[in-house]
């Protein structure tokens, strides 16, 4: 093969890689991707520069294109932890003091490279060799050569580790996804090794050529699988995606974090900034902090706080939730369970449930409306509603310490609790006499039976009353009977 087929295969390459590049421009807002363009850039710099180092002559216009190489070369090791770190969201290894070291030995390369000639560090001797077809550098390796290939191997062994690691924590598509990014880091990486154990060709080096392969690779792969724009989910955007406010506070109360949806909950946390202390959040002052949960009404809404405490109560996290919708059907629903819809007093169910629940003994008193049929028959359904309302109403108000309930149709029970008959009976009449004739909306009477409910035997009692009722409306109506 010669240099100017070897030098177009590299500008192809390099075109190539400008195509992902400006696809990652495009999609730079998911992780790892603007740090993937960067080391596709720093991969053109190299291949282009390469290229037009096989097409020189002579040693000067060789090495002045290896400094241009170095340009991207130099910021590998640099960029393809950046890169790993960011796509595998792992920043616990690969941290700042990491990163900084990387960030130096690549500035010192690019320094040592462009000043070989004064101290011979990174090539200890620079010659050229002849090709059948064309002239190549032939180049010792320095002390420092050494240590930027050490850099460089051990970021990829870097991401080949933690690639494999969230290969076997995923499922799905999502995995075949790190699969093609492992892959596609491992072809330079096994270039390199190729090329230092001596078993490619001597003088040429290979791994500009397995960019070549690499972005073939990618680009297959993200046709394929979309590898960089179904991004990986990383715990930023889970964080983000919640509809629970989730506030994390240190143990001083400064806030460490807080999600999107926080600033729903309080909106006074667009003006506080992580750091802050937590009592800047204006809708949280009554909160009461040190409870582990709650629920609390801030602004008409109820609120259930959560508390979760991490690292050894160094760190707590706020998870709250907004309950006002579901506390309302649930008051609705109790409400349904107990009331009775028209006049607002307990219903049959409720009223039974309560009578039997009583450990005290009382008395059972039947109530039913006179002739109110001809009230519906004569006014209509809707007057006799309101009868039926107002009557409710007086019967509350009148024996508001006792259970009364709207036993069924004009029916209505009460149940007269630690009273004996007499004066259970005294009290029903004189509600029977006051009200006799009253203006319930339409004049109304009633006629009432009574039983004792010894034990507590509410069916036994209920029928005795029935029986009493009976006895009264046989007897005329409106009057009460025991
Ligand atoms: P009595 O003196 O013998 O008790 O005569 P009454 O007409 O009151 O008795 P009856 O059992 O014949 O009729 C009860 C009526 O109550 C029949 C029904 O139309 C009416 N009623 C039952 N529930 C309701 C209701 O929710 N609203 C209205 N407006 N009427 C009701
Ligand atoms: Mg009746
Ligand atoms: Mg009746």
């Amino acid at each position: 093969m010669n240099n100017v087929l070897l030098s177009i295969l590299l500008i192809i390459s390099s075109t190539l890689l400008g195509n992902l590049v400006l696809y990652g421009i495009r999609k730079k807002e998911i992780p790892g991707v603007f740090f993937f363009s960067l080391l596709m850039m720093a991969m053109i710099i190299h291949s282009v520069g390469y290229a037009f180092e096989l097409l020189s002559v002579t040693v000067g216009s060789m090495y002045f294109w290896i400094r241009i190489e170095y340009l991207g070369a130099a910021f590998y090791p640099f960029l393809i932890m950046l890169f790993a770190r960011e796509y595998a969201d792992e920043k616990r290894f690969a941290n700042k003091y990491l990163l900084t070291l990387m960030f130096t030995v690549s500035i010192i390369t690019l320094i040592l490279v462009n000043t070989n000639s004064y101290h011979w560090l990174y090539y200890s001797s620079i010659g050229v060799d002849s090709f059948p077809y064309f002239n190549v550098l032939a180049l010792e390796k320095g002390m420092w050569y050494y240590v930027q290939v050490f850099c460089l191997c051990f970021s990829i062994i870097y991401s080949i580790i933690i690639f494999s690691i969230k290969i076997k924590r995923t499922r799905g598509d999502y995995r075949k996804k790190v699969v093609f990014m492992l892959i596609g880091v491992s072809i330079p990486m096994v270039t390199l090794i190729v090329y230092m154990l001596g078993l490619g060709p001597v003088y040429i080096d290979l791994s500009p050529f397995s960019y070549f392969f690499m972005s073939a690779f990618i680009i297959i792969g993200l046709l394929r699988y979309d590898i960089l724009f179904l991004a990986p989910v990383t715990h930023e955007m889970v964080f983000n995606s919640i509809e629970e406010a989730v506030l994390v506070v240190d143990k001083d109360e400064l806030l460490i974090n807080f999600n999107y949806a926080s600033k729903r909950f309080f909106p006074s946390l667009a003006k506080v900034k992580i750091g802050d202390s937590i009592h800047l959040v204006q809708e949280l002052k009554d909160y009461n902090f040190s409870a582990k949960q709650s629920i609390n009404e801030i602004h008409g809404k109820i609120l259930r706080f959560k508390v979760i405490n991490i690292k050894n109560d160094k760190v707590r996290i706020y998870v709250v939730d907004d309950i006002t919708e579901s506390e309302r059907a649930k008051k609705q629903l109790e409400i349904l369970a107990t009331e009775d819809a028209l006049t607002g007093l307990y219903n049959r169910r409720y009223f039974m449930e309560k009578v039997e629940a009583s450990t005290e003994e009382g008395i059972i008193v039947i109530i039913d409306l006179d002739h109110f049929k001809s009230i519906n028959d004569t006014f209509g359904h809707i007057e006799g509603d309101r009868v039926l309302r107002n009557f409710g109403g007086e019967l509350m108000r009148f024996f508001d310490h006792q259970t009364v309930c709207r036993y069924g149709g004009e029916e209505f029970a009460i149940f007269m609790k630690g009273v004996a008959m007499e004066e259970g009976f005294k009290q029903i009449e004189t509600m029977r006499e006051k009200t006799s004739g009253m203006d319930f909306s339409r004049k109304v009477t009633f006629s009432a039976g009574m039983a004792e409910c010894k034990d507590c035997n509410i069916s036994e009692a209920l029928i005795n009353a029935d029986r009493k009722l009976y006895e009264a409306k046989e007897n005329g109506r409106n009057q009460t009977r025991y």
